[in-house]
């Protein structure tokens, strides 16, 4: 048997081998010194290998998916090791022959199919990122639900993409992690990296793998593909093969996502917006779940793949917005469906684990009650009225599926159990013969029953009873003191503390023929099982079909009630430049402060359109700056993507690239700081932006001193009016800036409103034409709690400040304030001769020492670390 593991481990190597022994999944060696710690269980040892004890540790094989999981989940990839013969053969083949086994699937993150290890609400993409030529391709597919895209990207925008994709594992061929100009962009996919050989990455092999799939002789019907672009489709192909062991699920053609169908938004603004993730990482908080109203698994991850991907094809974002209008004004028909979709199983991932031969009862009973579900709503559609294009591709693929439907529901028991197993998932009345065998093995119970009454009258015994447990099958037990009694019929089999034991020939009989009845009526379910699946993967496409039907009714209807309850429009999109949002809102803030019952959400207009494109916005702090930049990205992000918009009225010219430098956090694990973070995420968007993107700039400079970041915001206002063109929003606290209205006609400045009453300040949350004439920064700190005297103190120097030439004013205040006195006067120390001189401090020397220009983050840190110990 060690052979036989050791053989299957070997081809193996990166996989923790669940080895099944009976009941139990066994780990061996150093597979189970690791598994026992990530599960905490025991580790036990079984027997030797070379001279030593071998580590052993089990999980039973009923609540294998918990362990799987949980592992899966720590980072850990597993290969799965059935029995691949019935013991019976191998016991035929020879006395010590051990029963055939081979590994039937390989888990890794990217490829499960089971909804506990699964989020309902979310595609778990596995993608590969490959490189031919000179040029890059990422494709990504979802196995549980059977979605396959491919796009090709420049080297500048993988991290846009993946970001966008958020693969829960990507493969990468050796030689792309080996190139250290990759390095940082793979920094931020560590956990889900998987890295391969680069052979699996064959562009030849690859177009051979996906006509082989397909069935096609040339990939033409499905677009025109790079060589990059088949390189990773086929490396995606070969690797769910090898992990499902030949068994490649339902998978759509690879559809191919053309340069500049979809916005562009890089990672850095798609985190800071907060799209489908807060930057904590939680769902909770983002844009999508603010707007997510949908009622089926389906239809949320149609919601986030949308959201995520917004259009640039007017076309077809109209299309949508028919979708969602359609649903708007038909709130009956709405309410209905979304009363019936409540309703709906998760028919996607049913499938898919079907055709990967892991599906159960009760993945058919999810197609029996998906499908099942289609006429009604078909009809409900037809009802409400005349359709728009969208719906009507949806009325008309839901398809007709009676036959099946039928089939199902006669064939399957209401509530099926999850696993064949242990039958009882075929209805009474379906299969003559099935029943038959049940009645037999009914009737063979129902004589046992009278057999115990008969015995308790023959032996007089009234508590004997005939029972049954699984080490002796059918038993009759007595109490011990009745013993004498039981004559020579029968046999005695066991003796408990109180109570014995015994079989009889008759029952013997009885228990045979229930027992193979059993057998046979398992073997016959068994038998229907697999027809039942077969005439379901018949109809693998039309179901798909139907599945992402349901997914868009749910999508639309879902966008079409919260733009009711919320009072969202819908926008009108165009192709010229124009970005005009009469009364727009933001839509988490405007939620946040809706729950909270506090004040409301003020709207507020922008206007971007040509001559006035770059808008500069100034204010105190917590004005609602940012709260403003943020709306109107967000409004062109949920346009786009379909959706109608928190706003009274809004006219956007469709967005190519959307770009924003908001917040700022320090990235440590790249050993940048927060400014150095701050300038390459400007950089970008300086060198890449266009007169048909979108940019929210906030308070660029701020990381650094005064005068620099004043400078750098200063020009960098200059580069966009003059050469980036692009429709943009520019906050900052610099009031300096507006000066370049007068030498900039597209620049509009405009201000929050604040209000002063009674010495406090009261912020309007209103946006105005002009520009702020204070900061109210001192306001904000009083607000914050900082001691009054400091505050006061604040107000003091700032007024110095305010009257004369600033650095001037700083020389006089240390010169005249005895607040610097302490830090520019060193206290004198008196020496040996009795002069005064200052006193010999290390610390300063090394510090005299360091050329902060040169030294990277981290070194930084050290010299720190160095000198706070010297003092
Ligand atoms: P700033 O960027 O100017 O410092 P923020 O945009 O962060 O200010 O806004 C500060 C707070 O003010 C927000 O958290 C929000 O609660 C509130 N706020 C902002 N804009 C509005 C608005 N239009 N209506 C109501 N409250 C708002």
């Amino acid at each position: 048997m060690m052979e036989q593991y050791l053989s299957i481990k070997g081809a193996n190597p990166d996989c923790l081998l669940f080895y099944r022994m009976g009941d139990f999944y066994e780990l061996f060696f150093d597979d189970a010194v690791q598994a026992a710690a990530a599960l905490d269980i025991t580790l036990t040892k079984r027997g030797h290998h070379d001279g030593q004890d071998i580590p052993m540790c089990g999980v039973p094989v009923h609540a294998a998916e918990t362990y799987l999981s949980r592992l899966i989940r720590k980072g850990f990839r597993v290969a799965v090791c059935e029995q691949t013969e019935d013991p019976a053969e191998a016991k035929k083949r020879g006395g010590k022959s051990v029963v055939a086994r081979d590994v039937v699937r390989v888990v890794t993150p990217g490829t499960l199919t089971e909804d506990t290890l699964l989020d309902a609400r979310s595609n778990n993409y596995l993608a590969a990122l490959a490189m031919a030529g000179r040029g890059m391709a990422l494709a990504w597919l979802d196995v549980s639900t059977g979605d396959f895209r491919v796009q090709s990207v420049e080297e500048g925008s993988v991290a846009a993409v993946l970001s966008r994709v958020h693969p829960g594992e990507l493969l990468v061929p050796k030689r792309l992690t080996d190139r250290p100009d990759l390095y940082d962009l793979f920094a931020d996919w560590r956990d889900e990296l998987a890295v391969q050989s680069d052979s699996l990455f064959d562009s030849v092999n690859a177009e051979k793998r996906l006509k082989e799939q397909y069935g096609v002789a040339a990939l033409d019907a499905f677009g025109d593909y790079e060589r990059a672009e088949l390189s990773a489709a086929g490396a995606l192909l070969d690797y769910v093969r090898l992990t499902q062991v030949g068994k490649v699920p339902r998978l759509s053609p690879p559809r191919k996502l053309s340069a500049g169908a979809i916005m562009e938004i890089d990672q850095a603004t798609r985190r800071n917006l907060e799209l489908t993730r807060t930057l904590s990482g939680d769902r909770a908080g983002s844009l999508l779940e603010t707007i997510d109203r949908t009622v089926t698994g389906g239809g949320a991850r149609l919601l986030a793949n949308r959201l995520s991907a917004p259009l640039t094809d007017r076309q077809q974002i109209d299309a949508r917005y028919d979708a969602v209008g359609f649903f708007l004004e038909q709130a009956g028909a709405r309410d209905d469906l979304r009363q019936v979709l409540r309703g709906a199983p998760d028919l996607e991932r049913a499938l898919s684990r079907i055709t990967v031969d892991r599906g159960g009862p009760r993945d058919l009973a999810a197609i029996r009650d998906g499908l099942g579900l289609t006429a009604g709503i078909k009809n409900l559609l037809q009802k409400a009225g005349s359709l728009p294009a969208l719906l009507t591709e949806a009325h008309k693929d839901l398809g007709v599926h009676d036959v099946l439907v039928d089939r199902l529901s006669r064939a399957l028991a209401d509530d099926p159990p999850l696993i064949t197993r242990d039958g009882g998932f075929i209805r009474a009345g379906y299969a003559p013969h099935l029943d038959e065998v049940r009645n037999l093995r009914d009737h063979s119970r129902k004589l046992i029953a009278g057999l115990e009454g008969r015995y308790r009258q023959e032996t007089g015994i009234e508590a004997l009873k005939i029972k049954h447990n699984n080490v002796l099958g059918y038993f009759i037990e007595i109490s011990a003191r009745h013993a004498s009694r039981m004559g020579d019929a029968f046999i005695h089999r066991q003796t408990m503390s109180n109570a014995m034991r015994y079989s009889s020939p008759e029952l013997g009989d009885l228990a045979r023929s229930i027992s193979e009845a059993g057998d046979k009526a398992l073997a016959l379910e068994q038998e229907l099982f697999e027809d039942l699946i077969g005439e379901v993967t018949a109809r693998v496409t039309e179901i798909a079909l139907a599945a992402a039907a349901l997914a868009g009714l749910d999508w639309a209807s879902a966008l079409a009630d919260l733009a009711e309850e919320r009072r969202y429009a819908r926008p009108k999109v165009t192709d010229d430049l124009s970005f005009r949002i009469t009364g727009g809102r933001h839509p988490v803030v405007e939620a946040a402060l809706n729950r909270d019952g506090e004040q409301p959400f003020v709207a507020n207009d922008c206007d971007l359109s040509r001559d006035r494109n770059l808008w500069l916005l100034t204010g105190p702090n917590m004005a609602g700056k940012s709260t403003f930049l943020r709306q109107n990205a967000l409004i062109a992000v949920l346009a786009q993507s379909g959706s109608f918009v928190p706003a009274e009225q809004a006219e956007i010219g469709i967005v190519d690239r959307l770009f924003s430098r908001v917040g700022a956090s320090d990235d440590l694990a790249r050993g940048r700081s927060t400014f150095m973070v701050e300038m390459v995420e400007t950089a970008t968007i300086l060198n890449q932006a266009t007169e048909r993107s979108l940019v929210i700039l906030d308070e660029i400079g701020r990381g650094t001193a005064t005068f620099d970041g004043l400078s750098i915001a200063w020009a960098c206002v200059e580069h966009l009016h003059d050469t980036a063109k692009s429709r943009a929003l520019f906050a900052t606290h610099y009031h300096e800036l507006t000066a370049l209205a007068e030498r900039l006609p597209a620049l509009a400045p405009h201000c929050m409103r604040v209000k002063e009453w009674q010495g406090e300040v009261v912020f309007l949350h209103e946006v105005a034409a002009g520009a702020a004439d204070r900061s109210y920064g001192i306001h904000v700190a009083r607000l914050a709690g900082l001691p009054a005297a400091v505050v006061a103190r604040a107000e003091e120097v700032l007024q110095t400040l305010e009257r004369g030439e600033q650095s001037g004013a700083v020389t006089r205040l240390i010169d005249d304030l005895p607040l610097f006195q302490a830090a520019a006067q060193p206290k004198p120390a008196v020496t040996g001769d009795g002069s005064a001189a200052p006193p010999p401090n290390p610390a300063l020397e090394v510090l005299e020492g360091l050329d902060p220009d040169e030294m990277t983050p981290r070194e930084a840190l050290d010299a720190l670390y160095r000198l706070s110990r010297m003092i």
